[in-house]
């Protein structure tokens, strides 16, 4: 059920052909459909920024982006985007069944957004969601948010990005461009749960020239910032793939994060966690 579940969010925001700067659209559907009993914003470039309505403390904060590559599709893509089964699932296959012919489904980042969503219909689960805009263009829908809603993404207790490829294996992303974004302990911390929950992935440092959205939030937080593999194979292509499998396995470890919460100072009795970080 809970594959299904996943599946049909993903089908329904794979509909909106949103390269970077044509978000709007698929922004304010996800704020009707999926976010009404939220505390809900659709900003000025049309970044999704969510949580509960009530909650106290900081919250654990789980982030994607809503545009897909511009430089790999064409305005043809909308029409075949917008077919009901552009897209589809059979039983027994991990992968989604795609177009054998050229198209960007955009799974990057299309399946973060819907595992974000997903989480939405857990029963006791506080957290909140950054939906983010021109992400493939440099980060620009973010680094607005942060501009404009500082204390959204300053009050957090951790933050996972859902914007990695699975190609290198499951993996935690932990640094980009030699900024380091979370402590060896938080690390720890997700490796174990991931153990738990059967679906394990191991920490990577990330690229010293590309980065995330993560890498920008981590400038805005003194929180612990992660990016987690999502499934997404040969992003930004027009031949782009999703092993819904491996999804699913990341889903179940953020569910987990999110239940148990990130308290440093439970077990060590002492906070470690530093502001900042050094090179790597
Ligand atoms: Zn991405």
């Amino acid at each position: 059920m809970v594959r299904e579940d996943l599946f049909s969010l993903l089908a329904d925001v794979v509909r909106f052909h949103s390269p970077s700067g044509m978000e709007l659209p698929l922004a304010r559907h996800i704020a009707t459909t999926y976010l009404s009993d939220w505390d809900c914003t659709v900003d000025a470039m049309g970044n999704v920024l969510a949580q509960p309505e009530t909650s106290d403390g900081p919250l654990g904060l789980v982030n994607a982006h809503l545009d897909t590559h511009p430089r790999h599709t064409t305005p043809g893509d909308a029409e075949i985007l917008a077919r009901p089964d552009t897209i589809s699932l059979s039983n027994g296959d991990d992968w989604v069944h795609r177009p054998s012919k050229p198209v960007q489904i955009g799974f990057d980042c299309k399946i973060g957004v819907a595992l974000a969503l997903s989480l939405t219909r857990r029963p006791g689960l506080d957290y909140k969601i950054a939906l983010t805009t021109q992400e493939e263009i440099g980060r620009k829908g973010v680094q607005y948010a942060i501009k404009n809603s500082p204390e959204f993404f300053k009050d957090t207790s951790f933050v996972l990005t859902l914007d990695r490829h699975s190609s290198e294996g499951a993996d935690i992303i932990y640094s980009y461009k030699g900024r380091r974004m979370a402590s060896d302990m938080f690390l720890t911390w997700i490796e174990e749960i991931s153990r738990q929950v059967g679906s394990p992935m191991f920490r990577r440092a990330g690229s010293s020239h590309r980065c995330s959205d993560s890498y920008d939030v981590s400038w805005a937080t003194s929180a612990p910032v992660v990016n987690l593999s999502v499934g997404i194979y040969d992003e930004h292509s027009q031949m782009d793939r999703l092993n819904l499998k491996e999804a699913e396995g990341t889903l179940r470890v953020v569910e987990r994060c999110l239940r148990d919460g990130w308290n440093p100072g439970i077990e060590s009795g002492v906070v470690t966690e530093k502001v900042g970080g050094g090179e790597e």
